[in-house]
């Protein structure tokens, strides 16, 4: 078989091969030994090169399922093996919804084309795998990262459908509190420093420093980021995806990048020693850096980078400033249903220090056809953002703990993600209970001291 004609023809042909494959297609290795070795390994390399994707002539029935999830406005898919069967999940505005059970085959055909197309090869998963794919629909292209994880002789799969925040230029729209976002903005204009944006895993983290660097004019500085992985392509940025199968780790890719002269450094995210560290002397030095980092809380983030073997001198002298941040569900504008505050409410906003609203609002039971029944319609941030002044800066240098760091943010009048939560459920935007099942009251300090 030749592959000279171009598009989605082409794209059609080499699919040719995985149908062969397909025919076949256990997870064993025999399905590889019967691909040409060479043409399987040319879709590989199209694949890792983003030239080979997911249209609707060549991939039925991945295609359709990816269509159906868009559609829903879903971000994630979960493939999960029940008996001879696979359950199929989305996940839409933070819900996880049942979507129904398939059968083993169509599951394994599915997946077997995703990992093509994903760039994972065929053969038997002993490891879980990582990957990229793109789906092309008639109006929309998506991005979709592709989690394959062995489980009880077969395989569980995740695909997180990846929408670029380009949209997000006004940081507002982040759901970050006027003052905060102005904060950030004087901030962003610094010419060396760190900024830093902490939270836990599924927070919102990755859009928020998205939209931060949308916020640069990136013709006109240089602009370099370390990403892994890279989930969005940003205009005029150069984007360095870290490769644990090529040895191009985070600490090497960090100190190549501050070799190239970068006005703006982005970093997705720190998990190591070398690489807190390479990024903390840089941002005292010369950048301006915008990083992610793991944390509960502001004074959890200072805490993950003492973890990390900073010193505090350093620490101290190169952050600007610190957002951590978490995602609550919005309620549906269309179906929430006002109350009045109880007791316990009440007692909860005069404690935080919020003014006790005269109304907040819940879910509507069964919701409406706005919200497909659920109640709640998307997500929205809630944040804590600490500028690091002279006051801050002294308490980060002389190592100060995270409970009396989370004291001093509060004295100084900088809102805790809790009471950041408690100005949404004041405003109507979420409702007390869905703060309360991710927050307890007492987190980040017991209030104004
Ligand atoms: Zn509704």
């Amino acid at each position: 078989m030749t592959y000279e004609c171009a598009g989605p023809q082409k794209t059609k042909q080499r699919w040719c091969i995985l149908n062969k494959i397909k025919n076949n297609s256990e997870f064993d290795e025999a399905s590889e030994d019967q691909a040409p070795a060479t043409e399987l390994e040319t879709i590989r390399q199209e694949a890792e090169l983003g030239t080979l994707h997911i249209i609707q002539e060549t991939i039925q029935p991945l295609y359709g399922l990816l269509e159906t999830a868009i559609t829903d406005s879903a971000t994630d898919i979960h493939f999960d093996p029940v008996g001879d069967h696979f359950f199929i999940r989305f996940r839409i505005n933070g819900i996880i919804r049942n979507r129904g059970m398939i059968p083993q085959d169509e599951a394994k055909q599915m997946l077997l084309q995703l990992r093509a197309y994903a760039g994972m090869g065929i053969s038997k998963t002993f490891t879980a795998l990582e990957s990229q794919c793109k789906w092309l629909g008639e109006e929309v292209v998506k991005d979709i990262r592709v989690t394959i994880v062995p489980i009880g002789g077969t395989v569980s799969a995740h695909l997180r459908i990846l929408t670029p925040p380009e949209f997000i230029k006004n940081i507002e729209n982040l759901g970050l509190e006027k003052k905060d976002a102005s904060a950030i903005r004087r901030h962003l204009s610094s010419a060396q420093g760190l900024v830093v944006v902490g939270g836990p895993t599924g927070a919102g983290k990755t859009t928020t420093i998205y939209s931060l660097a949308n916020m640069f004019d990136l013709e006109s500085i240089i602009g370099v980021s370390i990403e892994d992985p890279i989930e969005f392509d940003i205009p005029y940025m150069r984007q360095l995806e870290v490769d644990t199968r090529h040895d191009l780790l985070m600490p090497e890719g960090l100190r190549a990048l501050l070799r190239m002269d970068p006005d703006l450094l982005m970093v997705t995210e720190i998990r190591d020693e070398q690489s807190a560290i390479t990024v903390a002397r840089a941002a005292t030095a010369a950048s301006l850096i915008l990083s992610t980092i793991h944390s509960g809380d502001a004074a959890g983030a200072v805490e993950a980078f003492h973890f990390f073997n900073v010193p505090c001198h350093i620490l101290g002298s190169c952050l600007r400033v610190i957002i951590a941040q978490n995602l609550v569900r919005a309620l549906c504008p269309e179906c929430k249903i006002s109350r009045n505050p109880t007791k316990e409410d009440r007692e909860l906003f005069e404690r935080w220090d919020v003014t006790v609203p005269d109304e907040i609002f819940d879910p509507r039971t069964g919701g409406c056809g706005n919200c497909d029944h659920y109640g709640f319609y998307g997500r929205t941030g809630i944040f804590e953002v600490v500028e690091v002044d002279e006051e801050v800066r002294k308490a980060i240098i002389s190592g100060t703990s995270p409970m009396d760091l989370r004291k001093k943010f509060r004295n100084k009048g900088f809102s805790s993600i809790f009471q950041n939560g408690l100005y949404k459920v004041a405003a109507g935007d979420t409702s007390m209970k869905e703060l309360l099942d991710l927050y307890w009251p007492d987190f980040g300090g017991s209030g104004i001291d």
